[in-house]
């Protein structure tokens, strides 16, 4: 069923595929090298990300942000696993990496720059207030409904 959090998770998760399209694009004005590096990387990234941390979540069934967690249901089943320090480096990493590396070609181009941010800033405080607030995932360290 559509509710308000799964309306703000896939909203947010569209907006987050989106700086990665911008984020590409703005690489492939200067390089299709770096582009192409760039993208293959969010694809491990996202892979990384689905295999130690979503694999894991409580909640994967019934994810707000719906593809995550039809995805994490590929990966072997490791519901019973607690997340572990390796999990949330690996996680924090491939977040580093597809937010991060952009910025080096987005800067050349201000107009992009800021609209990678606001889209950013917008699913951040998406998934905070409204889908993390609501997210039952209480092994997660992050979870406020421990
Ligand atoms: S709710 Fe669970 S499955 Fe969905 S994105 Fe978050 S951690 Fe992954």
């Amino acid at each position: 069923m559509i509710n308000k959090g799964k309306i703000h998770g896939l909203v947010s998760f569209a907006i987050f595929e989106l700086t990665i399209v911008l984020s590409v694009y703005t690489i492939a004005l200067k390089s299709l090298l770096f582009a192409a590096i760039y993208f293959i990387g969010c694809v491990v990234a996202a892979a990384v990300i689905l295999f130690l941390f979503c694999a894991k979540c409580t909640t994967k069934n019934n994810c707000s942000h719906i593809y995550p967690g039809n995805l994490a249901q590929l990966f072997p089943d490791k519901l019973n696993e607690r997340y572990r320090k390796t999990d949330y480096f690996g996680t924090g990493v491939s977040l580093t990496f597809v937010f991060i590396v952009p910025q080096f070609w987005l800067w050349s181009y201000k107009v992009l720059f800021i609209v990678f941010w606001v889209l950013s800033i917008i699913a951040i405080l998406q998934i905070n207030g409204f889908v993390c607030a609501k997210c039952e995932n209480t092994k997660c360290a992050m979870c406020k409904k421990k």
